[in-house]
């Protein structure tokens, strides 16, 4: 008797372990371009500890499934120079639905990252079921736009404000996206037909900040998302750190003044009704009518034309006002932020978001602010960055998302 035949029989799983082991390798090839951008066998070799023929025949194997490709030749070397292999840019694309109470960005992206399609809609995410169906036309519309072929797209990707529960294809802060209890994921992949992922906005900006940005390759890292709501994403040890239901990083929802404004989310004085975009546009409106002075005051007949560009375009035209708001705004989010320095002892913290435009106003007084209210310890080994990624850290966040599932399960 064959003894290979008796283990076969005796444990089926035999073979499935060999495969295990071989796509785990394809696996760590696919993970170390997306993130390497271009590699040589050799390299490949040293990372996956394999032989030169056994590295040969997984790039191979790659290669026909469309998902690698030949991209040119090492520079800089000396006689003959090695083939460079990467992510096949034709095939394999994902859309990134980037949502938020103040519009829609919708991007077709290829796997070295690059957007090859934008559309910018005046869609507001609102609380109810017309909204979804508002974006899978807005989403349908842009595919065809972009002149993909739709057998080359394979994933879409929503980033939006609220407490998403991954797992079950939820947002609990907007309830009413989807009939009571049904998943927001599969009700939008049943009508678009791909596969649909669903990421909290700050969680996709810290991803994207620690995976491609100024905080690649750091261990702990904060950021901080200033845009129409205040969101913290947080890293811990490498990784996005969710908490026990993925809702980890509130922020914005820290009383931070006992005897402030309601919050829309039923609480008074929540750091969003301070700092936040929206809040900031909603106090200025207030003081131009009850008659600040200031070049906003401008805007008296129509105060609802002030936006936030308005207010920084005031500020750095020296309106002391507008100033002085923005002053305010940076140290109330360093008060905050000084909370999160002092729990997590992070070695850096990336500032993003729509108010990075006021960065002049605001980033010394969220360090003079966390000066005041963290251990001078705290501040020794933290660094306060401005995000490099010029607006794309969210995007690039969404694209990490679905790309590690998608890699993780080849
Ligand atoms: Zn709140």
């Amino acid at each position: 008797m064959n003894p290979s035949v008796t283990l076969d029989e005796e444990w089926p799983g035999h073979q499935s372990v060999v495969d295990y082991k071989k796509n785990q390798k394809l696996r760590k090839v696919l993970a170390h371009l997306y993130t390497e951008g271009t590699c040589t066998l050799a390299h490949l070799t040293k990372v996956l500890h394999s032989s030169v023929p056994s590295v040969t025949n997984l790039v191979e194997e790659l290669i026909d499934s469309k998902w690698v490709t030949t991209l040119g030749m090492a520079t800089g070397s000396n006689g003959r120079r090695p083939v460079l292999f990467g992510l096949n840019t034709k095939h394999n694309y994902v859309a990134v639905l980037d949502v938020s109470t103040h519009d829609t960005k919708i991007l077709f992206m290829n796997t070295q990252r690059e957007v090859i399609f934008r559309g910018d809609y005046d869609l507001r995410l609102n609380d109810n079921p017309a909204f979804l169906t508002s974006l899978v036309s807005y989403f349908t519309d842009a595919l065809t736009d972009s002149r993909l072929s739709p057998t080359d797209l394979i994933a879409v990707g929503i980033s939006m404000p609220g407490l998403i529960d991954a797992r079950r294809g939820l947002n609990l802060t907007y309830k009413n996206l989807s009939q009571t209890g049904e998943s927001v994921t599969d009700w939008f992949s049943m009508q678009v037909g791909y596969p649909v992922y669903l990421i909290n906005d700050t969680k996709a900006t810290v991803l994207g900040e620690s995976r491609f940005g100024g905080a690649k390759g750091k261990k702990q890292v904060l950021a901080i998302n200033i845009d129409w709501g205040v969101g913290l994403g947080i890293i811990v040890n490498g990784e996005v750190f969710q908490g026990a239901s993925g809702f980890a990083g509130e922020l914005g929802h820290v009383q931070v003044d006992p005897d402030g404004e309601l919050c829309y989310c039923g609480k008074i004085g929540c750091l969003n009704t301070v700092t936040s975009a929206s809040a900031l546009v909603k106090r200025v409106q207030r003081d131009i009518l009850t008659g600040q002075v200031s070049k906003l005051a401008a805007f008296y007949d129509k105060v609802e034309q002030i936006d936030i560009d308005e207010i920084i375009s005031a500020a750095h035209k020296g309106d002391s006002y507008a100033i002085d708001i923005l002053h305010e705004t940076g140290f109330q989010l360093g008060k905050g932020l000084a909370v999160a320095i002092s729990l997590f002892n992070p070695e850096i913290i990336i500032v993003d978001g729509v108010l990075t435009k006021a960065a002049a106003f605001i980033l010394n007084t969220i360090e003079q602010a966390i000066s005041k209210y963290c251990l001078s310890d705290f501040r020794n080994d933290l660094t306060i960055e401005l995000t490099q990624l010029n607006g794309t850290a969210k995007w690039l966040g969404t694209h990490a998302y679905m790309m590690e599932d998608i890699f993780a399960n080849y």
